[in-house]
């Protein structure tokens, strides 16, 4: 359990325990009990404010992480198309060899025929020494045919030679050329060797920011957990003070009519009803009353006032929400709200005529302007109040 999640627990199970009203320091009067679940409020909203600066932080940890792992994986991605290049270079380097070799030996096989029949050749001349080119020659009848029969021996023995000759020559090129793509296809060897070390490296690299990455990211999403426990938890408290608030008193519903709370401004900046707030669809169970009055002066540090008579059950200086409020029950299940005072003139218990200054008109709490947040509630019911208020009344 993170150190989080217990003092949250701690602070949660004595929070009930007001709410319930079994701590031992005696029955708690729902005034109370609704201030304990606010000063829990106040505790989960200072550890959500901690939690997202932390969030945040994490988040850019998280973005770096992967910014990292993701580099590597590229670059682990381009050394390998770069092997199956090498790789490709080497196998056509082989083959290229391998034809070669095919013509070195094709050209040995030639110069060994042409030098066996060249022997045969000479070893039967050799043979017929007397019979053959002797006896060939000393059948010439004239002396140029025997010239010319001794030079068509020589030539035959001439184009043999030449043979040869040209054959090892050959031979000797296609050597050559393997030798280079020996040497091409060593170099490409080598180069392979590299770039698949490289890729080692590569893969252990990425193999450690990606276990960074996980890492972070775990750490991020407990945060994230703990933090939708704040936003469950924020809620439990709301709906324990509705329904601390719906709980109706025992007074005798005062009656009458119910005066306009900020006597000379009669500006709604905002009615009651669904509307959007920070982007998100909100519902307002008030009104909001704000501006200036007919000679220009601002709303703020006028004075609100009790809209009808009756008693004091909730003045509460909260630093979120309806920041510093005050409640009024009129019996009979009516009460109503007077929210985001900057200052509150009356104290619990007090018993208030209609147009008793309640508090100064202020900014306290989640509020983005000097403005009165005005409700009225039957049995705990939020309900329009400019279907029973009017200004001028
Ligand atoms: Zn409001």
């Amino acid at each position: 359990m993170s150190i989080l999640k217990r003092t949250l627990a701690l602070l949660l199970v004595v929070a009930s325990l007001f709410a319930l009203g079994t701590v031992s320091t005696g029955a708690l009067t729902v005034e109370e009990q609704i201030q304990a679940a606010n000063v829990a409020i106040a505790e989960i909203n200072k550890k959500k404010a901690e939690l997202e600066a932390q969030l945040a932080e994490i988040e850019d940890e998280v973005e770096a992480a992967q910014y990292k792992a993701n580099t590597y994986a590229q670059r682990r991605a381009l050394v390998e198309e770069e092997l199956e290049l090498t790789n490709t270079k080497i196998e056509l380097k082989q083959t290229e060899l391998s034809e070669k070799q095919m013509l070195i030996d094709e050209t040995q096989r030639n110069y060994d025929e042409t030098y066996a029949l060249f022997k045969e050749r000479l070893v039967s001349m050799y043979k017929n020494n007397t019979a053959s080119s002797l006896s060939v020659l000393l059948g010439c009848d004239t002396f140029s045919e025997f010239l010319v029969t001794a030079d068509n021996i020589s030539s035959i023995a001439q184009r043999d030679t030449d043979m040869m000759d040209q054959l090892i020559q050959q031979k000797q090129e296609l050597e050559e050329a393997k030798a280079a793509i020996s040497e091409e296809l060593e170099q490409l060897e080598q180069d392979k060797q590299e770039r698949e070390e490289l890729y080692s490296q590569l893969a252990a690299l990425y193999q450690e920011a990606n276990g960074e990455l996980t890492e972070v990211q775990a750490e991020q999403a407990a945060k994230q957990e703990d933090y939708d426990e704040l936003l469950r938890l924020r809620e439990e408290q709301e709906k324990i003070i509705d329904a601390l608030m719906a709980e109706n008193s025992d007074i005798d519903y005062v009656g009458g009519y119910y005066a306009w709370p900020v006597p000379g401004y009669s500006w709604i900046s905002s009615p009651y009803g669904w509307r959007t707030l920070f982007g998100q669809p909100n519902f307002h169970g008030g009104m909001d009353i704000a501006g200036s009055n007919a000679a220009g002066v601002g709303i703020r540090g006028q004075n609100a006032i009790a809209s009808n008579t009756g008693q004091v059950t909730t003045a509460y200086y909260g630093t979120t929400g309806y920041g510093h409020y005050v409640i009024i029950d009129h019996g009979g299940g009516y009460k109503t709200l007077y929210g985001h005072l900057d200052a509150i003139y009356v104290q619990v218990g007090d018993w208030v005529a209609q147009g008793t200054p309640i508090g100064a008109v202020g900014s306290t709490g989640n509020s983005t302007g000097p403005h009165l947040h005005f409700e009225i509630r039957i049995n705990g019911e939020k309900i329009d109040p400019e279907t029973m208020v009017s200004y001028g009344t």
